[in-house]
């Protein structure tokens, strides 16, 4: 048996978290922790913390009973998934100093291990493939495996990035024979969008302008904008997928003016570029090829900052070209 497992296993009364703004792999990895604890572990006691979810997710089971309010709870063990720092688990920060243990189960390159104990793999395309895992496979559910899948979905972009492997398809045809109705999870989870979210994906591409000889995209959208069509970064899900599809391009970065002067950055790359490297410099992390950070400013600072640092990684590539 693993260490998460008897980890849990000794604990009475546990928390699950994950990181704030919780996205498909986030939810699907805490509920899935949440209904394997629930139907393998029916003595114990487990909530889950999470900020406010995307509508998309209620069918997944246990979505209704997530607390978005911290408490003052004591907590045996205090379960964090798929978020690389502590920072991150920001507004439930208390309720994880309180309790008497923590672990966390993560994927991201950037995470320096700031549980009590920790599984971290980046070579797994999403928290939930780690989890299944650790899981003992003959005791996951339907519903379990609902989320493990959604997860998988998610951060592997319907199985086409580049973080998707043979393991990664082996373990969603596992959970594919519990009977789960993929394309349900699919469509209605990744690529349904509602008019609003179509609207400023379009208005996202008409703004978007190519630099640096068509290598790298970006796309601002400020919150004078937002708040005009009342859109959330929820809604905001894909632009980035498509910015990065463009032809030619390497690195595509996609911002929101989260608060006055606050962008919410996001970056993904296609072939070289770490961009991971470029998010954790500004206080951010993430993946090789997926990283996102906070930057203060306006959109042409911001913009401004990133270009030096990815430009240094494209001479970079461009000198190892030139010696080969
Ligand atoms: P996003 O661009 O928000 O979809 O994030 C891409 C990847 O980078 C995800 O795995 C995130 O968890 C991670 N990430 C995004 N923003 C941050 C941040 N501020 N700090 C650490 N990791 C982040
Ligand atoms: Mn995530
Ligand atoms: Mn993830």
């Amino acid at each position: 048996m693993n260490t998460f497992i008897q980890t849990i296993e000794h604990a009475e009364n546990i928390a699950v978290t994950g990181h704030i703004r919780p996205d498909g792999d986030c939810i699907g990895s805490c509920l899935g922790v949440y209904n394997y604890i629930k139907d393998n572990y029916p003595r114990k006691k487990v909530t889950v913390y999470l900020e406010p979810m995307a509508p998309e997710f209620r069918f997944l089971n246990g979505y209704d009973q997530v607390k978005h309010k911290t408490d003052d709870s004591i907590y045996d063990l205090f379960i964090v998934l798929d978020c690389s720092d502590e920072t991150r688990i920001e507004p439930f920060a208390d309720l994880f100093k309180r309790a008497k243990e923590s672990f966390c189960v993560d994927h991201h390159i950037s995470n320096r291990g700031f549980c009590d104990d920790f599984m971290i793999d980046s070579g797994v395309s999403a928290t939930c493939e780690l989890l299944y895992q650790l899981f003992d496979e003959d005791k996951i559910s339907f519903a379990c495996a609902e989320c493990l899948y959604t997860g998988i979905v998610h951060d592997t972009g319907v199985f086409k990035h580049s973080n998707t492997t043979r393991e990664t398809m082996y373990i969603a045809g596992n959970l594919i024979a519990k009977g789960i109705n993929t394309s349900h999870i699919i469509d209605d989870t990744f690529y349904r969008k509602t008019y609003l979210q179509n609207v400023i994906m379009g208005y996202a591409l008409l703004e978007s302008s190519l630099v640096m000889d068509g290598k790298i995209i970006y796309s601002f959208i400020t919150k004078k904008w937002m708040d005009l069509y009342g859109v959330t970064g929820a809604d905001l899900n894909g632009i980035i997928d498509q910015l990065r599809v463009t032809e030619g391009v390497e690195v595509a970065i996609l911002g929101y003016e989260m608060n006055n002067l606050e962008f919410k950055v996001s970056m993904r790359s296609n072939d070289y570029v770490d961009v991971s490297k470029v998010a954790s410099y500004f206080g951010g992390g993430g993946h090789i090829r997926a990283a996102g950070c906070t930057m203060k400013g306006n959109s042409l600072d911001v913009i401004n900052n990133l270009l030096r640092h990815i430009e240094s990684q494209l001479k970079l590539e461009e000198q190892n070209e030139r010696d080969h």
